[in-house]
C-alpha cells in the first residue's frame, strides 16, 4: 500500500491557482487514502518525494515532474470508486462524526439488500467478495493486494469486520470503499448514515452508554472506581468490565488487529462519536487527522 507522506498535487489544480493569482498549496483532498486521481478534475495526481512539502507546489514541479499515479479503468462518478473518492472528500469537509453502530447498521442493510452475509460462516458471499469482484483491479492490485488472493467466500476481515463489530472502530477507508460498493451514490449514502446516527444517539443504550464512558473517564482521571460508580450510578462490575475491554482493545490495537474507536478510551461521548474523517500525511504541515481513520 502507497506510504501516506508522499506529496501530492494535481497540475490543473495548479493551473487555476495560476490563473487566479493564487499562490500555491499542498491540498488535504489530494491526500485521500488510495485516491490516485484529482476528485475535482479526474486528473491523475503527481506524487513528490516528502522533502517537497518543504516547498510549495509549483516549485516542486520546476524541480521535476513527480510521478504520475495509475489510473484505475473506472473512477467516474457512478462509479464505485468515484462513489469512494466523493465520500471521503465529503468526509473531509464536513468534519463528520458518525457513531460505529449507525455505520455497522447501514452496512448490514446494504448487506441485505445485496443478499450478502456479515457473519464469519455462511453460505452467502461476503462484500469483500463483491468488492474483489467490482472494483477495478489494477486499483486494488495496488491498494487491496491481499483481496485479489483471497477465495471467494472467505472472510476478509478489514472489510467484512465493518458490517459485524459496532465496538471496533475501521479505518474510514475500508468503511468508504464498502459503503460506495453497497449503495449508488454518495448523498444516498450519508442520508443513511444520517438517519442511523439520529436513531442511535438517542436510544436508551446509548443513554447508559454515556454514563459508564463518565465513570470510565471518572476512573482515569484518579477517581477511585466506587467513587465514579457512585457518582455516574454505574455497578461496579459494568465499569470492571469496561476497564478489561478497554485494555484487550489496546492490547489488539498494538497487534495490527483494528484499532479501538478513540474516544471510548478518552471521551465521555456515547458509542456515537468515532469520527470518519480521511487520514492526511502529517508531515504535509497539514492537520493530522488519525483519529479512527489511521492505518
Ligand atoms: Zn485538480
Amino acid at each position: 500500500m502507497r506510504s501516506k507522506v508522499e506529496a501530492m498535487t494535481c497540475a490543473a489544480c495548479l493551473n487555476e491557482d495560476r490563473k487566479h493569482g493564487r499562490t500555491s498549496y499542498w491540498r488535504r483532498i489530494h491526500h485521500l487514502p488510495d485516491v490516485d486521481w484529482c476528485p475535482i478534475h479526474r486528473e491523475a495526481l503527481l506524487k513528490f518525494d516528502p522533502k517537497a512539502f518543504r516547498h510549495r507546489p509549483t516549485d516542486a514541479l520546476a524541480q521535476g515532474p513527480g510521478v504520475r499515479l495509475a489510473l484505475p479503468t473506472a473512477f467516474d462518478a457512478a462509479s464505485i470508486l468515484g462513489r469512494y473518492a466523493g465520500l471521503l472528500a465529503h468526509w473531509l469537509q464536513r468534519d463528520f462524526v458518525g457513531s460505529s453502530a449507525a455505520l455497522t447498521h447501514v452496512i448490514r442493510d446494504g448487506c441485505t439488500s445485496h443478499e450478502l452475509r456479515w457473519t464469519e460462516t455462511g453460505r452467502r458471499p461476503l462484500v469483500s467478495d463483491l468488492i474483489a469482484r467490482q472494483v477495478p483491479t489494477e486499483w486494488l492490485a495496488l491498494h487491496w493486494p491481499d483481496l485479489l488472493t483471497k477465495t471467494p467466500g472467505e472472510y476478509f476481515a478489514r472489510l467484512d469486520g465493518p458490517s459485524k463489530d459496532k465496538h471496533v472502530s475501521y479505518p474510514g477507508a475500508a468503511c468508504a470503499l464498502v459503503l460506495a460498493t453497497l449503495f449508488d451514490s454518495v448523498s444516498e449514502i450519508q442520508a443513511r448514515l444520517e438517519e442511523a446516527e439520529s436513531r442511535f444517539v438517542s436510544s436508551p443504550d446509548t443513554v447508559r452508554d454515556g454514563a459508564l464512558n463518565a465513570a470510565y473517564l471518572d476512573f482515569i482521571n484518579g477517581a477511585k472506581i466506587d467513587t465514579a460508580c457512585r457518582t455516574q450510578q454505574v455497578s461496579a462490575e459494568q465499569l470492571e468490565q469496561r476497564i478489561r475491554d478497554e485494555a484487550k482493545r489496546w492490547s489488539r490495537a498494538t497487534d495490527g488487529a483494528p484499532r479501538a474507536t478513540p474516544h471510548r478510551r478518552r471521551s465521555p461521548l456515547p458509542a456515537s462519536a468515532s469520527v470518519h474523517r480521511p487520514s492526511v500525511a502529517k508531515s504535509s504541515g497539514l492537520e493530522p487527522l488519525s483519529l479512527a481513520l489511521a492505518q
